[in-house]
């Protein structure tokens, strides 16, 4: 493009130099057309002088002789007006010497004095005129002063010559009208005249050159116009060469590139490739083909996103579906998924744990923990990346939103690489309940161990599709018998080693066992081939093969015989009080029966006394529970103490005690025992160093078959004895009355 630029170049800079020609011609061409109009207005200024000049005469001349024809002294001053302005002495009229002669027929004289006073003669001189052109206008104006000096003559005649002197005033009017007069006037005419040829000639000339100069200026002007518009046609042509176009259509171009449009190459022109256009075609070109590179990428990546949400979607829905407990999370530490499994496994949600870092001070509290969990996720992860091989497991103690402990083995699989970086799925193998039972299975193994070695527990092992049934050596002691005695271990031989009675039940708990409906662990008895009978108890566990079949049960066998005595033992101590060692209420009901029933056949009086501490509760407020138990205790030792072999004392609960006299003859028999407990009762209990306990008791007495002929009202109207002695201010003996027995009758048939 570089001799077109050159070409261009060379163009521009001659139309500019030619436009500086131009626009100097035209200077000249302007200035050489105000000479012209200069010597124009010149020629007509001294025109204007020369006439100024003799019109003025004329003037002078008419108002002379208007005066003396007319007397009308108006006309005199005009004369003298005129004479002034010509010499100076006034200013010049606005309307020039025109006026004057406006005056002399009857308009009004000028007022508008306002031009310079300036003599005539000084503005001949002023005027450019040659110096004989001056001379002939000073002349003129010489004889014109002369001629109006006989004027005034004339008009000073006139006016001396009064009304009566007519030949005087005629002899004025001669002055102004006789031939010499005239002379004189040609006298004036004649300078005039040949100023105004010389003048004329003078100024036609320099009007004629200037006007020449100016035409020729025209011409010049013209021609250099016309080569400066040739010359900015060629610089066009050059400027639409180097563009290869026209401008509109470049434009055009450019604006569609400053649009951004340029998926339509434009159409092939006949363009040289060093032009503006070529080269906006070929970057249109360009353009358009890296704009649809780019529209193709677009769609490559729209396409890619769109894949890349469909299996992340895909990813996700797997995740969330999973039943293993799983995270994701990203380069940036930013947790971006958990699934349901997580939340049901360790309680956190996804708000939670917004953070790696939220998560591990969550999940491992305990900071020493933390940093070994942190290290070793750091040590795996480097050798996963080093060695290119997957994550290996690891076990973590994982602190539950609940704050329980779930034991889990974490694996990491970097699964996308998203923008920033990597997304890893973290996944949790919760095997909490898996460990709590190798910790329950190892535990109880050693138990059994133990047990087995001590000869507590005998194992037997049944394989149910042999019917092979292996004992160890503690079975053998359990069922009383030796192996070589046993007669080959089947489960026939354990079932006839059964008591008859518990036959039945036992089988039945293994049909149910073998059908999966429970464990088999029933208690029964067996007889040793000594007769005695031993109590066992069997626990065990059934396998069975994927149909359901039973292939084998596992168990134990231990002996209950020892635990059914104590059983028995503790059936008994039921009838006792163990804080008194007392018979209880249930004892001591049993008795009462037997004694009224006893003392109906035989007829014998027995004796009921009802027996309530007094403010009793107060030692437990003041000394503690532990003296209240101590206390009771010795209560019932002095009771006790008061009491014969054959008497029975019993606590009923809390501080009530009864005592049954199962012998008495009267009713004091009763009383004075009672009142012996009373005074026994009253006295301060020792309790501890320096201790003393104070308490008293109210006692009610009832007599069979005074007061009451059935166990239940005899206890009962004791108590209702008791309790009027409470009532009474305690610390007393009362015998219940019989004036209350109808009510308490009919309150108890109620
Ligand atoms: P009252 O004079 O009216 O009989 O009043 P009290 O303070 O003796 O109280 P009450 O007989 O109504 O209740 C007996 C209290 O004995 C209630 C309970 O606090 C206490 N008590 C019950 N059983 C036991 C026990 O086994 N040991 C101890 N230390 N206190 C018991
Ligand atoms: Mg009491």
């Amino acid at each position: 493009m570089s001799h077109v630029t050159r070409y261009l170049t060379f163009w521009v800079m001659v139309t500019a130099s030619m436009f500086a020609v131009v626009v100097a011609s035209f200077a000249i061409y302007v200035d050489m057309e105000m000479n012209a109009d200069h010597a124009q207005s010149q020629r007509y200024d001294s025109l204007l002088l020369a006439n100024e000049l003799w019109h003025s005469s004329e003037s002078l001349t008419k108002m002379a002789r208007s005066y003396i024809v007319t007397g009308d002294p108006r006309y005199k001053q005009l004369f003298h007006e005129v004479l002034d302005i010509r010499d100076g002495k006034k200013p010049w009229t606005r309307s020039s010497l025109y006026s004057w002669d406006l005056a002399v027929y009857g308009d009004k004289l000028p007022q508008d004095q306002d031009g310079a006073a300036v003599p005539l003669l000084e503005l001949v001189r002023k005027a450019a005129f040659g110096e004989s052109e001056t001379r002939l206008l000073e002349i003129a104006k010489k004889k014109s002063d002369e001629l109006a000096k006989t004027e005034m003559e004339a008009m000073r005649l006139f006016d001396s010559a009064g009304p009566n002197a007519p030949e005087i005033r005629q002899k004025a009017k001669d002055m102004l009208l006789n031939p010499s007069y005239n002379q004189a006037k040609l006298a004036i005419l004649q300078p005039i005249s040949q100023f105004n040829s010389s003048m004329d000639a003078r100024t036609a000339a320099a009007v004629k050159h200037s006007l020449d100069m100016a035409f020729l200026f025209r011409l010049i002007f013209i021609a250099v116009g016309l080569i400066w518009l040739y010359m900015l046609w060629r610089s066009y042509q050059s400027l639409r060469t180097l563009l290869g176009a026209s401008p509109a259509v470049v434009h055009d171009q450019i604006s569609r590139l400053g649009r951004g449009d340029f998926t339509h190459p434009p159409q092939q022109m006949n363009t040289h490739d060093d032009t503006v256009i070529a080269w906006i075609c070929q970057t249109r070109r360009k353009l358009n083909e890296m704009s649809q590179a780019q529209a193709n990428i677009e769609q490559q990546i729209r396409q890619r996103s769109e894949e890349l949400e469909r299996s992340e979607a895909h990813l996700k829905s797997i995740i969330d579906l999973s039943p293993v407990p799983k995270m994701l999370f990203d380069s940036r530490g930013q947790i971006t998924g958990i699934n349901a499994a997580f939340t049901r496994c360790f309680g956190y949600t996804l708000d939670d744990l917004p953070t790696l870092d939220a998560w591990q001070s969550k999940a491992y509290p305990d900071a020493a923990y933390r940093k070994w969990v942190m290290d070793t996720c750091q040590k795996h992860h480097s050798e996963s990346l080093r060695n290119d091989d997957p994550f290996q497991p690891i076990e973590f103690r994982i602190v539950s939103k609940d704050g329980s402990i779930r034991i889990a083995i974490a694996e990491a699989v970097s699964i996308v690489h998203d923008t920033d970086g990597n997304i890893t799925l973290a996944v949790f193998h919760d095997i909490t309940d898996l460990r709590n039972a190798e910790v329950q299975l190892r535990e109880a193994k050693e138990r059994l161990e133990a047990a087995a070695s001590a000869g507590i527990v005998g194992i037997w092992d049944w394989d149910v599709v042999n019917n092979r049934l292996v004992w160890d050596k503690v079975m053998y002691q359990l069922y009383g018998t030796r192996e070589e005695d046993f007669g080959g271990a089947a489960y026939e031989t354990w079932s006839s080693a059964l008591h008859p009675e518990d036959r039945e039940f036992a089988e039945d708990e293994i049909q149910a066992a073998l059908k999966g409906e429970r464990e088999y662990a029933p208690e029964f008895r067996v007889i040793w081939p000594d007769g005695s009978v031993h109590y066992l108890k069997a626990m065990s566990h059934t396998t069975f093969d994927p149909d359901g079949k039973p292939l084998r049960i596992v168990g134990v066998n231990y002996d209950l015989t020892e635990q059914k005595q104590i059983q028995q033992e503790l059936d008994k101590m039921a009838f006792y009080d163990r804080l008194t060692n007392l018979p209880n209420r249930r004892l001591f009901e049993d008795r009462l029966y037997q004694t009224i029933a006893l003392a109906q056949r035989e007829q014998r009086k027995v004796s009921l006394l009802f027996i309530d501490l007094d403010k009793f509760k107060q030692v437990n407020d003041e000394k503690g529970h532990e003296a209240g138990d101590w206390l009771l205790q010795q209560v019932a030792k002095r009771i006790v103490q008061c009491l014969r072999v054959s008497d029975t004392a019993a606590r009923l609960g809390g501080d009530e005690f009864v005592v049954l006299l199962p012998d008495i003859k009267v009713i004091e028999d009763a009383t004075s025992i009672a009142e012996k407990i009373r005074l026994r009762l009253e006295k301060p209990f020792e309790y501890k160093e320096d201790q003393l306990l104070e308490i008293s008791s109210s006692i009610g007495v009832s007599v069979y078959p005074d007061h009451a002929d059935n166990p239940q009202d005899l206890l009962r109207f004791g108590d209702e004895a008791m309790y009027r002695a409470k009532k009474a201010g305690r610390n007393a003996v009362h015998v219940f009355e019989a004036a209350n027995t109808a009510t308490a009758r009919i309150s108890a048939a109620n």
